[in-house]
Parts: structure tokens; sequence; C-alpha cells
């Protein structure tokens, strides 16, 4: 059986062609563009190709190869000897990653109908595998810019609560984790990742409170409909990214690094750990 099993690996690997979708959400200026730009050169360097620019006024898909270093979710070699190793050296694994764009008020709105669009696809081959919601932690520590990220990171999150309830159990939907990309971690007045994270949980707690608020006074002595549209449900606990995990399945992973800045030993490291979450979700 194995080796058959083996035929059938391989050439699956051979004939589909990249059909993992990323979102990649975040407000501006977190470096979304900066980020796709270099996951293009990264991948145009394996294969000899080259690149285009981007500016943050378009949407772009771009395809991109993830390194053959990096294990994924279905394929987790052990050692350098691994055959799989050799395998994903000589057909590296691509995926496609959408950049949002758009300015001020509107890039959220767009982003959370790109999320929709790219959701609710029936197609196995594009449907959307994870959003990778980036953030500048240099630019956190100003009360407005967290105000307008976790704002926004809220919405994503609400938007894939109601997703995952509405799932029958006879049609699975399928999971769509969540990476808070923490950007920019080699500006020394960046927050750590873990502080990142701390910030946005109390955050996404104080916007959940507010709504929670808000609909109460709207239905005065009517049933609180709006119930179920609490982000990570309990709202006599503390809002966390576990408790939204626990509570809907919705996963939320915050992961430190940096698409610029000297802190790179070489070309792209310090984006080896995002890349590596994608990697487990393929
Ligand atoms: P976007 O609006 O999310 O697409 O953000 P951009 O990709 O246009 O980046 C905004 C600014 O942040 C640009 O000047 C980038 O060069 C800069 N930038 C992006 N990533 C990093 C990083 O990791 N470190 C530093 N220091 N600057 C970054």
């Amino acid at each position: 059986g194995v080796p058959i099993a083996l035929h059938i690996f391989f050439f699956q690997a051979v004939a589909s062609p990249p059909s993992s979708n990323f979102l990649l959400l975040g407000p501006s200026g977190a470096g979304k563009t900066a980020f796709t730009t270099l996951l293009e050169a990264k991948s145009s360097l394996a294969s000899n190709k080259s690149h285009s620019t981007h500016t943050s006024q378009q949407s772009t898909l771009v395809t991109v190869t993830l390194p053959p270093t990096v294990p994924t979710g279905s394929n987790r070699y052990r050692s350098v000897n691994d055959p799989s190793l050799k395998e994903a050296t000589r057909n590296p694994i691509k995926y496609r990653v959408r950049d949002t764009p758009g300015h001020g008020k509107l890039r959220a709105s767009q982003g959370i109908a790109e999320l929709q669009a790219m959701s609710q696809s029936k197609d196995i081959k594009t449907r959307l595998r994870g959003v990778v919601f980036m953030v500048d932690t240099a630019a956190l520590v100003d009360e407005a810019t967290l105000r307008d990220t976790a704002t926004y990171l809220h919405d994503v999150l609400l938007f894939l609560q109601k997703r995952a309830k509405n799932g029958s159990s006879s049609k699975r939907t399928t999971d769509i984790p969540v990476l808070v990309a923490a950007n920019k971690q080699d500006l020394f007045t960046a927050l750590p990742p873990g502080a990142v994270r701390e910030k946005l949980e109390a955050e996404i707690d104080r916007i959940r409170k507010s709504k929670t608020k808000g609909l109460l006074d709207a239905s005065a002595d009517t049933e609180l409909e709006g119930e179920e549209e609490i982000l990570g449900n309990d709202e006599q606990e503390a809002f966390s990214f576990k408790l939204l995990e626990h509570e809907v399945g919705v996963k939320v992973d915050v992961v430190g690094g940096a698409v610029k800045g000297d802190l790179q030993e070489e070309f792209g490291s310090g984006v080896r750990r995002w890349e590596e979450w994608i990697g487990m979700c393929l």
C-alpha cells in the first residue's frame, strides 16, 4: 500500500496548481505591501523570475513559494534525510496571498468584503486557508491607532465567529485561523508580541462591552436579540483569544516578525515564523 500512496501523493503534488489562499488584512501602514513584495521577491529569487512592484492602492493576488525548509501541516518531516523534504525542494509548495488596499474608513469594509467573498468560495481550489492580520507594533502605544486596529480585528473575528456558527454539522465549514503578524519588531519602540496580544485583547474587551451596552439600550424592554453577536459569546468573562478559541473555535495566534530592518541576519528571515504559520495551514 505504501508505494501506491506515495505515487498518489507525488502525482497530486505535481498536478495541483497553487490553490491555497491567504488574505492579508490590517490597517494601512502596517507593512502589508512590504510583506507581499518581500514574499514575491523571495519566490522570484527561487525561480529566477522577476517580480512586479506594488503600491498600497492596488489589490494584488500574488503567488508565492513556501521555502522548502518550512514544514507544512500535512507534511511534517523530521530530518534532512526525510524524502518529503527532498520532494519539497524539487517541487516547492506554492500559495497565494491577497493584499487588501484602501485608506481611512473604507479599508476595513473593503477588507471585510474581501473576507466574505473569499470565505464563501464553494470551490475547494480557491478556498481561504487563513487570514494574516498585520499590525505595526511600534504604533500601538498610540490610543487612537490601538482603538482603530482593535476595531478592525474585532470585526474580522466577529465575521469568522458568525461563519463558524452558521456551518451546519452536515456541511461543516472548514476553520479559517488568524495570524496576528506583529510587524516591525526591529524598531526599538516596538511592543513585544505578548504585550501586543494583551493590548488587543483588552481593547477588544472594551469594544465588546460598549457594543453590549448599545444593544441593551436599543432593546430596552424587548428580548436581547443581538446576544449571539457578541464576540466570544461569554460577556461575563474578559475577552481573550483563548476564550474565542474555546467558545467558538476561531483560532488566533500572535507572532512577532519584521519585514524590514537590520535584525534580519539573512534575506527574509524576519518573516520566517509567519511562513511557518502559513505552512501549518497547508
Ligand atoms: P501597508 O499600508 O500595510 O501596505 O504598509 P506598507 O507596506 O506600505 O508599509 C508602511 C511603511 O512601513 C513603509 O514605509 C515600510 O517600509 C515600513 N515597514 C514595513 N515593514 C516594516 C518593518 O518590519 N520594520 C520597519 N522598520 N518598517 C517597516
